[in-house]
């Protein structure tokens, strides 16, 4: 079996120690320890309903924990902290949703400039080129005036990938980026994500994109009923899973 190598302390990006969660009585969380080293790839797959958004949500608070700790570059996310703090704590952790998220009031290119006005109090103009230069990246420098609501689902997903990164955040967050996407759009989302991955990015991704998961993450995260039974490299996971529930899983995949 496969067991993956700890990463020094030191490279430990995000670290999750004994963190339980619960939802009044019922339990989401059970005791979650992990860790995502830099530059590091996390793919956490598992059944629907088993924990994985609420995961991934606590690791920049959108969700609060019961108990345990979360800490990005050794500083706890979850100590008490006034507003102002949190939000930029928050600013540091890029978070892409399944919805897309975007403000429809506002055009593409201010969607992506927004926040690096209002929060880190960057000069619009300055901001403002910098968002071209994303829209460039995601390929969609020719939307940039558009609306969301002129954009397909694939486009706008794009422009919220540019808007996580216009926040230059050391680590990226995915809760299934591509699930709400018609399939033909399913590829230019990942292409971007696979070249943020092949740039160095430290990346947490939900998704049910085996492919992506095979091809682009370091280790997968496979968990069932709140708790984590299996981390293993995609090689090991996909060839010879370990834990009979991700036995079932990937059977059930096929
Ligand atoms: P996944 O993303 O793996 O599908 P979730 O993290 O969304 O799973 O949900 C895990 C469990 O927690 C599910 O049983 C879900 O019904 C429950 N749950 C999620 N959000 C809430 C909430 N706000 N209040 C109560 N229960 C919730
Ligand atoms: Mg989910």
């Amino acid at each position: 079996m496969t067991q993956s190598v700890p990463a020094p302390q030191d490279a430990r990006t995000i670290q999750l120690s004994q963190v339980f969660k619960s939802y009044g009585d019922y339990p989401v969380l059970k005791d979650i320890n992990a860790h995502v080293a830099r530059g590091e790839v996390v793919v956490i797959c598992g059944p629907s309903g088993s924990g994985k958004s609420t995961l991934i949500r606590t690791i920049n608070r959108l969700e609060e924990i019961s108990s345990g700790s979360i800490t990005l570059d050794g500083r706890n996310i979850h100590a008490p902290m006034r507003t102002k703090e949190l939000n930029a704590l928050r600013s540091r952790i890029g978070f892409v949703f399944q919805n897309f998220n975007l403000f429809p009031h506002l055009s593409v290119v201010e969607n992506v400039s927004m926040s690096p006005v209002r929060v880190k109090g960057v000069a619009p103009d300055v901001a403002h080129d910098k968002a071209l230069k994303l829209l460039d990246r995601v390929g969609l420098a020719d939307k940039a005036g558009a609306y969301p609501a002129q954009l397909s689902g694939g486009q706008q997903q794009r422009v919220a990938i540019a808007r996580a990164l216009a926040m230059e955040p050391p680590v990226m967050l995915f809760d299934e980026p591509t699930s709400a996407l018609d399939p033909e759009m399913v590829g230019e989302v990942l292409t971007v994500m696979k070249s943020l991955a092949a740039e160095g990015m430290t990346m947490l991704c939900v998704t049910h994109e085996m492919g992506f998961a095979r091809e682009v993450a370091d280790r997968i995260w496979f968990i069932d009923a709140g708790q984590i039974l299996e981390t293993a490299t995609p090689e090991a996971f996909f060839k010879n899973p370990q834990h009979p529930r991700a036995q079932r899983f990937l059977a059930d995949l096929r």
